[in-house]
């Protein structure tokens, strides 16, 4: 009996959303997912499966608009990706936009090449890591400064302890704090990344004072969290994440701060919303995590759909 194999290939697309109830994918890394689908695709064919498609970035917008997701915030949070997203920006006038930020695990390595990871792990450094942070920083406010019509969010920023360990928290933390600064500076919205950080992320914001619009990209916290977001007035965008057996307290804190503070994304190419989990990730499957979404709040898809779209406008004037 031959092994069963594990499918990786792109899942079926979604019913497309009524023309009313189109949505924007908050935050995703669309440049991303054509290297990572083509990874998969060779690692298909040693295995001697059929060969995954590539799409290109415009194929892979087309597809998404196809179902009804009208537009994306592209996320660049890598040194060498904040132009990719930007110039993404530029060639799609209306349907992209880019959020810019160096990621909580790339802040830990600026400056730091050579050196043994955060944790003592081995870290694969790369070029632009010989770049010291506050550099890499004022690359992220000038080009924010420079790209007004596409920059609409300072992200993804936050903190990180699930990969980097304790020895990188306060590096973390400092460098959190420079886009806190930032975004307050000329007023974008945040976007945060907060993987097993909870309580340090929140300290933050409350000890500098969080920006007006501040958006916890791909929530992970439970009701408890929730709470604490309605009383601040932060904004909840959730990923397929929230469709995942045991994350149930994603959707109650949803339902806790309403649907003018909630929105949809889904952090292309990972956490591929149910019942796909595991194939490779697109904004064309926005409408999975919508239906998970709807089904809890026992609402119709479309009014979470359109409610979802106007807290995006909200918060991004898009
Ligand atoms: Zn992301």
């Amino acid at each position: 009996m031959s092994k069963k194999h594990r499918v990786r290939d792109w899942a079926p697309l979604p019913p497309a959303l009524p023309q009313d109830a189109h949505v924007i994918d908050n935050h995703t890394h669309v440049a991303s997912v054509v290297p990572f689908s083509q990874a998969l695709s060779h690692e298909a064919v040693e295995k001697g499966q059929p060969e995954i498609a590539v799409y290109s970035v415009d194929q892979l917008l087309d597809q998404a608009a196809a179902v009804g997701v009208e537009g994306v915030i592209d996320c660049g949070c890598e040194l060498p990706h904040l132009m990719t997203a930007i110039d993404m920006a530029r060639e799609h006038p209306g349907s992209v936009w880019a959020a810019i930020a160096i990621h909580p695990n790339e802040a830990v390595l600026h400056g730091h090449r050579g050196a043994p990871g955060p944790d003592g792990l081995p870290v694969r450094y790369k070029p632009w890591h010989d770049v010291p942070f506050d550099e890499a920083m004022t690359e992220v406010r000038r080009l924010a400064k420079a790209y007004p019509k596409q920059v609409v969010a300072i992200g993804e920023t936050g903190m990180d302890l699930f990969r980097t360990g304790e020895s990188a928290k306060e590096i973390q933390r400092e460098a959190f704090r420079d886009h806190i600064a930032v975004a307050k500076e000329l007023d974008l919205p945040m976007q945060i990344h907060d993987r097993d950080a909870h309580r340090d992320v929140i300290e933050t914001l409350l000890a500098d004072g969080a920006p007006r619009k501040t958006v916890f990209h791909s929530y992970s916290g439970d009701a408890e969290m929730g709470e604490i977001a309605r009383e601040h007035g932060w904004y909840l965008s959730l990923s397929g994440a929230s469709s995942y057996k045991g994350n149930t307290g994603i959707l109650e804190s949803a339902a806790l701060v309403g649907l003018d503070h909630v929105m949809v994304e889904t952090d292309a190419p990972y956490l591929t919303p149910m019942p796909y989990r595991g194939r490779p990730n697109a904004p064309m499957m926005i409408p999975y995590t919508l239906a998970a979404l709807a089904e809890y709040l026992d609402t119709p898809v479309e009014q979470v759909a359109r409610a979802t779209r106007n807290t995006t406008r909200e918060v991004y004037g898009i």
